[in-house]
């Protein structure tokens, strides 16, 4: 089966930002995913299987999601240390 034609690009897929609440395209927000295993995991290629979150590339709306515990309620969990863990060390890498 020959897909070498990208396919013409009418509609960009929007997600929300759980933290600020905008509308983003989805390749700019960064997903959060609670993986069936329960772990947290920053999902950079939306491949990752789970609940995810979407956030923006930016520290302000990391800090607020974990300040908020919103990503608790979107990823209808409770971060464990390890999950905040993984989240903290993202983040200190972002604008
Ligand atoms: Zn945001």
């Amino acid at each position: 089966m020959a897909n070498n034609q990208p396919k013409p690009k009418r509609h960009i897929p929007e997600r929300t930002c759980v933290a600020c609440r905008v509308k983003r395209p989805k390749r700019e927000l960064l997903r959060i995913v609670r993986t069936p295993e329960g772990t947290i995991a920053v999902d950079e290629n939306g491949k990752l299987n789970g609940r995810g979150a979407y956030l923006c590339r930016q520290r302000a709306c990391w800090e607020r999601a974990l300040a908020r515990h919103i990503l608790d309620r979107a990823l209808r969990c409770t971060l464990t240390s390890a999950g905040l863990d993984t989240l903290h060390s993202y983040l200190v890498n972002l604008p």
